[in-house]
């Protein structure tokens, strides 16, 4: 028979991380029935708060014989009991077993916790309508998670190749050469990605926290993931490794919709046409994006950095197609922009000076009239309308890879592109 097991919300910010609670227990349990494939890290609705990172569950499926179920559920509880971090107010794990095929209703929810939100009470109803078996620790939050990632239709997927340290390690700084890994990634890239920032010439690959994750190598090669993680040298010991099957950057968390429609914590595609010109606030970028169902606030915030100069350069008027996350800022609803893509620009205009009729020389402002600075005559200020060229092209531009969403498609990657334009 067929297990499915899902875990989530183990870790908080002080430690922790469900991929090696995951990690440990498909080492585990693979001693007592066949794993299908490998575990999964399934990415979910970004946009939640109640999150510590990136909002992850894992799931993972076996073929057990009837008489090992009880040993497998209670290997699972075990694990989950002794490694979750319990203390922290927000961490409300929660673990979910399925025996047999996954129901279509399972999928919708789903697909549901990956693009909306949803309540505690919802999750156990369709944990029960399934005949899902459910565990909560604490609040239990994490059933949303576990009971999503059990029922995720994985049909796009990348990899990621997850290396743990050894317990004394945590909470220190991580012991790896950067080199190495400019090094593997130039070898490897674009199948596998997301190592470092060639501009920031900064390691991507090593986070920061208190987890005991050592390094996360992403690829849509499986091979090539595993001999980046060879070629990178580590200057502390490497406890052990799993390579996790993925949504990651698959942009599945994007649906069309109307501006009119969107809802907080929504992922989105939107096409509109900017309303007025963008305005800054505290190193953040914002302009409004409207539709014939409505108006929505945009905004690309100060960590996309170099990104903010694209947005820039939009003018009213532009249509556009907008992806992002739909969050509160300061009280008002708000598309977190990830990716933009111009569908039709409007001719920019520029008020210039006229030559010297005269003798062909440059003209000055003098208030409201214009003095040639050579022979020094004088007009009316009557300036020429210009169209000058936009700087922006026909093409998708993105946040960089430190500002981006687990789930958005670097552009690097086959479909990058088509995927949010195929969705409008
Ligand atoms: P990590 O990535 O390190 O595992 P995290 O960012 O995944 O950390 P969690 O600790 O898993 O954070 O917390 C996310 C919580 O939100 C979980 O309890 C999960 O069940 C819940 N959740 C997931 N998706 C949704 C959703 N769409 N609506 C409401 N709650 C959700």
């Amino acid at each position: 028979m067929l297990i499915h097991i899902g875990i989530d919300d183990t870790d908080s910010p002080n430690g922790m991380c469900t991929t090696y609670v995951g990690a440990l227990l498909y080492r585990e349990l693979s001693r007592l029935a066949e794993p299908l494939d490998l575990p999964r890290l399934i990415r979910l609705n970004p946009n939640i708060p109640y999150k510590t990172r990136g909002n992850g569950a894992v799931a993972m499926t076996f073929r057990a014989d009837e008489e090992s179920v009880p040993e497998i559920k209670d290997t699972v509880l075990f694990y989950v009991s002794q490694l979750a971090e319990f203390e922290h107010e927000n961490t409300n794990p929660g673990v979910v077993f399925l025996e047999g095929e996954v129901p279509n209703e399972l999928k919708e929810f789903s697909l549901k916790a990956l693009r909306e939100h949803v309540t505690i009470e919802e999750a156990e109803e369709v944990a029960r309508e399934v005949g899902a078996e459910y565990f909560k620790f604490k609040l239990g939050r994490g059933v949303i998670g576990s009971l999503a990632a059990i029922g995720y239709p994985l049909e796009r997927f990348t990899y990621e190749l997850l290396a743990y340290r050894e317990r004394e390690y945590w909470g220190t700084e991580r012991r790896v050469n950067g080199e190495s890994v400019f090094l593997a990634d130039r070898w490897a890239y674009p199948f596998s990605y997301d190592n470092v920032d060639p501009y920031k010439r900064s390691v991507l690959i090593t986070p920061h926290g208190k987890d005991p994750v050592l390094v996360g190598i992403r690829g849509v090669d499986k091979a090539k993931v595993l001999q980046v993680f060879e070629r990178v040298e580590f200057g502390e010991p490497v406890a052990f490794y799993q390579l996790y099957k993925t949504n990651q950057n698959t942009d599945d968390h994007l649906v069309p919709k109307k501006i009119g429609k969107l809802k907080l914590y929504d992922s989105a595609v939107v096409r509109g046409r900017v309303a007025g010109p963008y305005w800054e606030r505290g190193r953040h970028v914002f302009f409004e994006l409207e539709d014939e169902t409505g108006k929505i606030r945009v905004a690309a915030f100060e960590p996309t950095k170099k990104f903010r100069n694209w947005v820039r350069k939009l003018l009213p008027g532009d249509e556009i197609i907008a992806a992002g996350g739909i969050k509160e800022h300061e009280g008002v609803l708000t598309l977190n922009l990830e990716k933009f893509y111009p569908v039709k620009l409007v001719p920019k205009v520029e008020y210039q000076k006229p030559r010297c009729p005269k003798c062909g020389g440059t003209m000055k402002s003098k208030g409201d009239y214009l003095k040639c600075k050579r022979c020094g005559y004088r007009m009316p200020k009557e300036l020429i309308p210009a169209e000058v060229p936009r700087e922006l092209e026909k093409k998708i531009y993105e946040v960089p890879p430190d500002a981006r969403k687990h789930l958005s498609r670097p552009l690097v990657l086959p479909g990058g592109e088509d995927r949010i334009l195929n969705l409008l």
